[in-house]
């Protein structure tokens, strides 16, 4: 893949909370249409990362850039200073994020959540914005709650209207920060089905989870994190023939 296909490029990010150094020069590339499985234990900073690349957490040194859209900072004369507020918000509207608890909008029913920021934002009409959101909906088999709340729905189905959120916003990447694991085990294969039909669409996508099974079926890479720093990245259908961190962890932890 040539350099131009890049689509998220994290390069020497440094990230300190405080004085906790969370995030200790990480690089990372991820090619237009490439699904990126980010593993490691608890703490190692994968949420601080898919954070960071969502601008959701500034960095202290380095450069984050989404479709060639520097987010973090940028250069000049050779010092970093903060992205403008306008490149920052055009950088993010290109980006969806998917967390660990749903976090739809109680007050608004599932087809409500899913067109309100096409309207605000992507300044959509409210029909234009309904058909493109029943669309979605219908996308993530959620065709027939368009007019629930998310109180009477399985976290399950509050987390495929969560992706259908995102979605609506037609992102060119999408960030799941362990998507699944606040499910119960039932309602976990609904999601990564929706998932991996996104994969086989072709989206962007970089997801820290512990599901092997989504990597079997939908990853292409395997990057793992230790200490804010990526120690193994390799092809999925390559992740069993690991001889180091990757095969540690997964016999750890299944
Ligand atoms: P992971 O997602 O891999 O579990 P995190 O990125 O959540 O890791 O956390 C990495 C480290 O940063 C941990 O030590 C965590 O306690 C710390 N951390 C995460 N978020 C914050 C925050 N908002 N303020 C201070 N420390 C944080
Ligand atoms: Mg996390």
């Amino acid at each position: 893949m040539n350099k131009s296909d890049v689509v998220i490029e994290v390069r020497g990010v440094h990230k300190w909370y405080g004085e906790l150094h969370v995030l200790h020069g990480l690089d990372l590339d991820v090619h237009r249409g490439e699904v990126v499985c980010l593993i490691g234990t608890s703490g190692s900073g994968k949420s601080t990362l898919l954070r960071t690349i969502n601008h959701l957490e500034t960095i202290q040194e380095g450069r984050i850039t989404v479709n060639g859209r520097t987010v973090g900072y940028r250069e000049e004369g050779g010092k970093p200073v903060a992205a403008r507020e306008d490149v920052i918000a055009a950088a993010r509207a290109g980006i969806g994020m998917v967390f660990q608890n749903f976090n739809l909008f109680w007050h608004m029913t599932l087809l409500q959540n899913v067109i309100e920021a096409p309207i605000q934002v992507l300044g959509l009409n409210a029909a234009e914005a309904r058909d493109r959101g029943r669309e979605l909906l219908k996308r993530v088999g959620l065709a027939d709650k368009a007019d629930v709340y998310p109180r009477k729905l399985s976290g399950g189905q509050q987390q495929r209207g969560a992706i259908a959120r995102a979605l609506a916003m037609r992102p060119d990447v999408m960030l799941f920060d362990e998507p699944t694991s606040a499910l119960d085990p039932e309602t976990i294969g609904e999601v990564l089905t929706v998932m991996e039909e996104l994969a086989a669409d072709g989206m962007t996508m970089i997801v820290a989870s512990h599901e092997m099974g989504f990597v079997r079926r939908a990853a292409h890479r395997v990057v793992m994190m230790e200490n804010g720093v990526i120690v193994e990245d390799l092809p999925a259908a390559r992740v069993d023939e690991s001889t180091g961190r990757i095969r540690d962890f997964i016999q750890k932890f299944h």
